[in-house]
């Protein structure tokens, strides 16, 4: 089988990796448009237990990244200057850049390197392919080039991916308002020495604050004034850290003839869940699965990897959905009181209900 993977994110390293180990035979060519050692972000959390969910099957990527993590148990939500500590939620966080770098090792070590600073452009590149593994991300190049029904609907929120030299203990969740409206920080260590600060607020606020006239140097400065507090002198570090919208990319169908969408290609989740990256991961384990168990139909290989994989996608989306729409609407939520509020933040997913929540956080029900 000769395959084409476009993008080396989480979701085109790891797919290529496990098709490889699984295939020696197979040609896996992997084509990514930026450098090896450049990326967006700062660090990505995992949530519930971490990479657990591929110790089973692939104990050495296991062994490989998870000592390079950062773990905690609690999660703290902080508002009116008030932290409420919500008990056994608990996260494990590494650099972005760090992560794509131990997959670009794992692919090494089944014999392929990755081709960096390549960008697919045009269609005619993908052809004389068995298949092709679109996994280029949320603006995929791939994915527009077939009828794959795709819409893609921005969040009204604007956000902006920094990092700083603070180191935080926990997980955190900071809102704050000033004279020109309310403002939350998603904000995490990602390694001894570096934290992710994800600055984000409606679009009336951004309106006013009049972020669309600000250069990088004033931006950075106007983030750093709002959440002084938190960050006790430290600086905010800016990589691309353009201003954004959340695209919710969605698709009805996940393959055309031989291409087929994983990853952030095939569907966004919103970061505010932190599940991004493992779904990446578990599409590519999924369909590795199926390309192994269909090995001579590839039609039926990729139909039994979405009819198996788009119930569990579905699962996780709606969830992601339910709580990007509580941050679309976080001040409105920031008129309770701070333990109130805590509480609606923890259960905006759908997924906690207050019994379950009781038996993961007894701490925080009983305050
Ligand atoms: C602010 C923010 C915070 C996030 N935090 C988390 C988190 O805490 N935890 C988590 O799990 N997820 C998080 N995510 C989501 C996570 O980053 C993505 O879900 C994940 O990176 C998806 O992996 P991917 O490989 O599908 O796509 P990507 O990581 O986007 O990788 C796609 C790759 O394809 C390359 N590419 C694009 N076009 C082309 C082309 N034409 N030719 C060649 N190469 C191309 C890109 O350069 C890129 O390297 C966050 C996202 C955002 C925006």
């Amino acid at each position: 089988m000769k395959i084409l993977v476009a993008g080396a994110g989480p979701a085109g390293l790891y797919f290529s990796y496990l098709a490889k180990r699984q295939h020696p035979g197979w040609q896996v060519r992997v084509v990514e448009q930026n450098p090896p050692d450049s990326t967006f972000g700062f660090g990505v959390v995992f949530s519930d237990r971490a990479l657990e969910f591929l110790r089973a099957d692939d104990p050495h990527t296991y062994d490989a990244i998870t000592p390079q993590m950062e773990i905690w148990t609690d999660l703290r939500v902080e508002h009116r200057g008030t932290p409420v500590v919500i008990d056994g939620i608990g996260f494990a966080s590494i650099g972005r850049l760090k992560f794509l770098q131990l997959m670009q090792r794992r692919l090494a070590s089944v014999g392929v390197a990755a081709e960096f600073q390549k960008a697919i452009s045009s269609t005619e590149e993908l052809k004389g392919y068995d298949l092709v593994v679109a996994a280029d991300g949320a603006n995929s190049f791939v994915r527009k080039s077939g009828d794959f029904g795709t819409t893609v609907t921005p969040l009204t929120n604007k956000f902006a991916w920094f990092g700083t030299t603070k180191i935080f203990p926990t997980l955190t969740q900071t809102f704050v308002s000033n004279g020109h409206g309310s403002f939350n920080a998603h904000h995490y260590r990602h390694s001894p020495q570096m934290s992710t600060f994800v600055f984000e607020c409606d679009a009336a606020t951004w309106e006013r604050a009049g972020f669309a006239a600000m250069n990088e140097k004033s931006t950075l400065e106007y983030c750093e004034g709002v959440f002084a507090r938190t960050l006790e002198g430290h600086r905010l570090v800016s990589n691309k850290s353009v201003w954004r919208n959340f695209p919710n990319v969605r698709n009805s169908r996940w393959r055309a003839g031989n291409v087929v969408l994983i990853g952030d290609a095939l569907r966004t989740a919103h970061f505010s869940i932190g599940s991004g990256t493992r779904l990446a991961m578990e599409d590519a384990i999924a369909l590795t699965k199926s390309l192994f168990e269909f090995k001579n139909d590839l039609p039926e290989a990729l139909a039994a990897f979405e009819a198996g994989r788009r119930p569990i996608v579905e699962k996780l989306v709606a969830a992601a959905d339910a709580s990007a729409q509580w941050y679309e609407r976080f001040p409105q939520h920031m008129k309770l009181a701070p333990r109130d509020f805590a509480w609606s933040y923890i259960q905006r997913s759908g997924r906690i209900d207050p019994a379950r929540l009781r038996k993961i956080s007894p701490k925080f029900v009983d305050g």
